[in-house]
């Protein structure tokens, strides 16, 4: 097999040991003699497998108990219509005014989050960094934050963007915190409890694509719209342990054994320190001279999503096509943005940014 590095986005690269033990299990989990694919949901396999998983996250993360962890389905799409859903009710008819939402908007990702809220309550921008085109964080003490708001959300690390927090988000008095972490969970330690509500599409730095990791205080499970579907009911949801309807039990096994290899290779501080030194690899490289940019404040880049423009974007292809033959593959920027874009998630090795900081290297002759 020829050895490749894997820059996507989402989908994303996932650690060789962890395809590599479900390639031995994938006919046979456990002597059970069957897949993991073939189980039943309920039965005692599937069970151990789920227990486990979810176990090892709370550890990974230190999520506090008084958090439930869900395992849900509909992507990161799908919880900016869910989280309003469970979390307007908290608000709604207090104080005879309408239910309001606030948001950061520091992309795309946070800029989609605001559109789908709208149709739930009212939305308010208490900070947006679009003006600069999305190349920092707005800094915390020009926030106009909402008294009373249903929720103040936030993207914690933009992926088409590449702008990460490297402060913790606060809102105003009780109003809870909720986070879109998709793209950077499991990358750095985390304080859960500043936290109300954390969210994860699995297919970036948990697992595959199908599953979608949400991480709730226990007080804020039960205030949900009328209209918030049975299966999307965060109360519902965790009162049934995940299992109100069948989970993505595939993408659950995965996750479990990317957290059981995170836990091996010494937990989240010890990706973040890989983490760190990876991005400082790249952004020298892109940082050397003007044959590259990335546009991003240094202080809110992200250390996960880089992206960069060639100064002569004619040369785009030919780049592309270099990268491709070196093994260096996705590097194609969001078509939202152009340019490149380099994902170098938990399971990117260092091995990949040095080569790819040494192919940066070559074809800008240095
Ligand atoms: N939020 C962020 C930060 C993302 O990166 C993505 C996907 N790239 C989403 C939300 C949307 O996730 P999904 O496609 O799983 O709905």
């Amino acid at each position: 097999m020829t050895q490749v590095f894997n820059f996507s986005a989402g989908p994303a690269v996932l650690p060789k040991e962890v395809l590599q033990q479900a390639a031995s299990e994938m006919l046979d989990w456990n002597g059970s003699g069957m897949s993991v694919m073939e189980m039943s949901h309920r039965g005692p396999e599937f069970i151990s497998i789920y227990k486990q998983a979810e176990a090892d996250l709370r550890e990974l993360l230190a999520v506090p108990p008084n958090y439930k962890i869900l395992f849900m389905q509909g992507g990161g799409l799908g919880q900016n219509a869910i989280i309003p859903m469970n979390l307007v009710g908290r608000v709604q008819g207090r104080a005879n005014a309408p239910a309001v939402i606030d948001f950061v908007h520091t992309g795309s990702w946070s800029g989609k989050s605001i559109k789908e809220a709208a149709r739930y309550a009212q939305v308010k921008v208490a900070a947006s960094s679009q003006a600069e085109r999305f190349t920092r964080v707005p800094a915390p003490d020009t926030w106009k934050l909402t008294e009373g708001a249903a929720y103040l959300h936030v993207c914690t690390n933009e992926t088409i963007d590449g702008v990460e927090y490297n402060f913790v988000p606060r809102a105003l008095g009780d109003v809870p915190v909720v986070a879109d972490m998709s793209s950077h969970i499991l990358s750095r330690p985390i304080d859960v409890s500043q936290y109300g509500v954390i969210f994860a599409g699995a297919q970036k730095n948990i697992g595959p694509a199908g599953l979608t990791l949400v991480i709730v205080r226990e007080d804020l499970l039960d205030h949900a719209l009328a209209i918030c579907p049975s299966a999307f009911h965060w109360k519902n949801v965790a009162e049934h342990e995940s299992m109100f309807n069948t989970p993505p039990t595939y993408a659950i096994y995965i996750a479990g054994l990317v957290f059981a290899h995170l836990k091996r290779q010494g937990g989240v501080a010890a990706m973040e320190a890989r983490n760190i030194e990876k991005a400082r690899l790249l952004y020298e490289a892109l940082d050397r001279d003007d044959f590259y940019s990335n546009r991003v404040e240094h202080s809110c880049r992200s250390r996960m999503n880089i992206p960069f423009y060639l100064r002569d974007e004619s040369l785009n292809e030919q780049f592309l096509a270099g990268a491709k033959a070196r093994g260096l593959l996705q590097l194609k920027g969001h078509k939202s943005v152009g340019g490149m874009r380099a994902s170098i998630y938990n399971a990117m090795p260092i091995e990949g940014v040095q080569a790819l900081v040494d192919y940066l290297n070559e074809f800008a002759g240095r």
